[in-house]
């Protein structure tokens, strides 16, 4: 019996999203990344005597975004703990975190499983700043220390114990990191650290109810990382425990140079952080106007969006998801459906030829410079059989993004409208059977498929002119008598 179906994988998530404010959870400070190392560190991020930090308003209302996208209960009271610890990047000797009082409770987020759509139960997403980074690779002797990232907001997201694989947690973070780059509070950017997630672990017998002794990998800073290392340590804990061994409560690191995880501290007991709350900033009440104003301004979420490209506009399940990826794309799919209701063409559009001219370029929507309107331009000509699709997209699709001029008036430019002039098109018709007598005689014999020989003839000697329909009736009705 394969081990794997002996045991069952419990997993719970923590995830760090840093908030995409200008500034710091309580003080001015820029938090853009990359800049020279501490340069963003004022008296308040390093915590001196006297400063006093005052709490980031866009904070707050992204965590409420965050919540209410997640089906959050969100909490009215709410202030501010000190969780006291020593470490080098901490300049305060602790950090600003809510303890007991998480600004949203409970909630889920949707996943995508084998078997179909499931909700992961959320335990809280709450508030705190995070610390900043301490860099061990620069220099052979001493550790150097960037304090920019000190102070700079985030919010935990927390799940219950309620993944049972790692390719649960794959789909879990995934749609996590579409949700905050879909609400815009956050970049979602792995390599940046703006999204990190530590993984809880246990195992456990099947049909078991009691959870087993975790473990917990800490700072995993990409999807395949999370991955990884739950795949890792759900065999580790198998075999420990098939050969007679315990699982230790430990937090551990992952090796993304061999995919494995290593033990940093055995957690013996709970840590006394000391926490109170923080004398220096005052506690924060949330009216249900306020939560409400929050509320209104969300945009639709992709779950929902989804739904409904497929039952308002006839979508396939798969093209409404793929729009639905990011929203940029959806963005711009209604920005074209204001000028047309060719939904289907749109949506082929921007899956197809758009996007592969976004990915020649290597550029994202921000950097696209297609105008909505001159889209559907080009979706009514090959609509109205004036153009071709794989002209449009290939030859016209390109100059109407470069030169941001009408797609008609470029195709006439360029000589691309189709010619749909009997006179011209029967002078092709008669080359291309002429060129091609056996097959003439095959078609005449019952060989119907070959009309599609024939058209692709008309359309190469037309150079991808003539009108397919009209071609296809004229071809016809010379082989038919
Ligand atoms: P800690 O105090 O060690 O941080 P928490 O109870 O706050 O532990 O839980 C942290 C995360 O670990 C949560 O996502 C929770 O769902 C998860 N978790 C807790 N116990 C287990 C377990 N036995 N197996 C897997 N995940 C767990
Ligand atoms: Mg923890």
């Amino acid at each position: 019996m394969d081990l794997h179906d002996k045991y069952e994988a419990v997993i719970g998530l923590e995830v760090h999203a840093q908030l995409a404010t200008n500034s710091k959870l309580f003080c001015g400070d820029s938090i853009a990344f990359g800049a020279a190392p501490n340069t963003h560190i004022s008296p308040i991020t390093m915590g001196h005597p006297g400063t006093l930090p005052k709490t980031n308003k866009k904070a707050v209302e992204y965590a409420i975004r965050m919540g209410l996208a997640c089906n959050c209960e969100i909490e009215k009271e709410n202030y501010f703990a000190r969780k006291n610890y020593f470490y080098p990047d901490l300049p305060k000797g602790y950090q600003i975190s809510q303890h007991t009082t998480p600004i949203c409770i409970g909630g889920h987020v949707t996943i995508k499983t084998a078997n179909g759509e499931r909700n992961v139960q959320l335990n809280r997403i709450h508030m705190e700043e995070d610390a900043g980074k301490s860099i061990h690779d620069l220099d052979d002797d001493f550790t150097c220390i960037d304090l920019n990232r000190a102070g700079t907001p985030l919010v935990e997201i927390v799940t219950e114990p309620d993944l049972y694989s790692a390719e649960e947690a794959w789909q879990y973070v995934t749609e996590v990191r579409r949700l905050v780059r879909w609400i815009g509070i956050c970049d979602g950017n792995m390599e940046e650290g703006s999204l990190r997630c530590d993984a809880n672990v246990s195992i456990r017998l099947k049909g078991e109810t009691s959870l087993g002794t975790k473990v917990e990998v800490k700072n995993l800073n990409s999807i395949r990382n999370v991955k990884k290392a739950i795949e890792y340590e759900i065999d580790r804990m198998i075999k420990l425990v098939e050969s007679g061994g315990k699982v230790r409560q430990q937090t551990r690191s992952f090796d993304a140079s061999n995919d494995t995880t290593f033990s940093i501290r055995d957690k013996e007991e709970a840590n006394d952080y000391r926490y109170f709350p923080d004398p220096d900033l005052a506690p924060f009440h949330l009216t249900d106007q306020y939560i409400d104003e929050v509320r209104a301004a969300l945009p639709t979420l992709p779950n929902e969006l989804t739904k409904k490209y497929q039952s308002e506009y006839n979508l396939s399940a798969y093209d409404a998801a793929q729009l639905c990826d990011e929203k940029e794309t959806t963005d711009f799919f209604a920005s074209v459906l204001q000028h047309t209701d060719h939904y289907k063409s749109v949506a082929n559009w921007i899956l197809g030829p758009v996007r592969q001219y976004m990915n020649e370029k290597n550029i994202g929507y921000d950097q696209l410079m297609l105008q909505p309107v001159l889209l559907a331009n080009l979706i009514k000509l090959v609509e109205d059989g004036k153009v071709n699709f794989s002209v449009a997209s290939s030859k016209i699709l390109p100059v109407v993004i470069e030169k941001n001029s009408s797609p008609l008036t470029v195709a006439e430019e360029m000589n691309l409208l189709q010619v749909s002039d009997s006179n011209e098109l029967e002078a092709w018709v008669a080359e291309a059977l002429q060129s091609m007598p056996d097959k003439v005689a095959e078609y005449k014999k019952g060989k119907k498929g070959l009309i599609g020989l024939f058209v692709g003839e008309v359309k190469k000697r037309s150079k991808g002119k003539a009108d397919p329909k009209i071609v296809t009736q004229l071809l016809e009705q010379q082989l038919n008598n």
